[in-house]
């Protein structure tokens, strides 16, 4: 994924450079007379200004423009190992820090965001149902063989259980799709509606920027509040030891419930589809709390696969 970054950094200031390039040797700006020195000036300074300007232009870009849902990612990561045992902790270290022939070395935030990061790689096509599951309003969840977050979540689990058969590779595999469909899951639009595709269809402006809904839940509330892991953390004593007992209870059917629930206030916007700063104010509660019970289960099933 650092890879990934950095080759999008590199495309990135390359596609400046060219732009810059193209400026500068887009007009011919050297002549021999004496007049046209003053000309060589001005021209000189419209150059220098528009280059100045496509610089300020690259620096203010949004930083997380390739960054989409990562962060929402490591935060779920960073909740589950801060609450996890040490045990727990350095069997799945072991299996991150595996070079393998697919798998770089990987830390915990980028082990939550390794299924995104491959979806332009055809080779894992077959996951690309995995991130959610669509359920119509007002019906329930039916059993299914089709690829979907829950049946791929449980399989992932089933095969950690059975680890003895697996290579180190299918290992880390298994476990990158833990720590990231785990984060999926707890989020409403995941669990959401097809008809939309999860709210990607359903255009809308967040804080003035023409976005859409999906992006407004999966990124932009957590980058405009600036929602880190220790502020959902700091919600954990909101809930007593029965509803922590309640969340850590492995159920992957079960898990769907409360974010599904909570669709309701996702669509909960004016028709004009302007999602202001009240909107943000109400709803960022509910995005750490998710945030935070995803860790929290992250944790219980990490626990249950590697707690010797
Ligand atoms: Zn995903």
């Amino acid at each position: 994924m650092k890879l990934l970054r950095d080759n999008n950094h590199f495309v990135f200031i390359g596609c400046y450079g060219n732009i810059i390039y193209e400026l500068i040797s887009s007009e011919q700006i050297v002549t021999g007379s004496t007049n046209s020195r003053c000309k060589f000036s001005f021209a000189a300074m419209k150059k220098i200004s528009s280059i100045l300007f496509v610089i300020v232009f690259c620096v203010s870009l949004p930083h997380n423009l390739f960054a989409w849902g990562k962060k929402g990612h490591g935060i779920v990561a960073e909740i589950a190992f801060a609450l996890l045992d040490s045990n727990t902790k350095k069997a799945v270290y072991k299996y991150l820090e595996l070079t393998t022939i697919d798998l770089g070395a990987t830390t915990i935030e980028e082990a939550s965001t390794w299924m995104d990061e491959v979806r332009s790689d055809h080779k894992y096509d077959y996951m690309r149902e995995w991130h959610y599951v669509n359920i119509e309003k007002g019906n329930q969840y039916v059993e299914t063989k089709e690829g979907n977050a829950i049946n791929a979540l449980n399989n992932a689990i089933t095969a950690l259980e059975h680890r003895d058969n697996l290579s180190n590779e299918e290992i880390k595999k298994n476990l990158m799709i833990i720590f990231h469909l785990t984060g999926d899951i707890h989020m409403p639009l995941h669990v959401g509606y097809g008809s939309d595709k999860g709210g990607n269809d359903i255009k809308v402006k967040y804080l003035s920027n023409p976005t859409n809904l999906h992006r407004v839940w999966d990124t932009e509330i957590i980058e405009s509040e600036n929602i880190t892991a220790n502020d959902c953390l700091l919600t954990y004593n909101r809930f007593d030891k029965d509803e922590i007992a309640k969340f850590k209870e492995i159920n992957i059917e079960n898990w769907i419930y409360e974010p599904r629930a909570l669709l309701g206030k996702v669509y909960n916007f004016p028709a004009d589809g302007v999602l202001d700063q009240a909107y943000a104010d109400k709803n960022k509660t509910i995005i750490k709390q998710q945030l935070l019970i995803a860790g929290i289960r992250l944790a219980a099933v990490l626990e249950k696969l590697f707690q010797s």
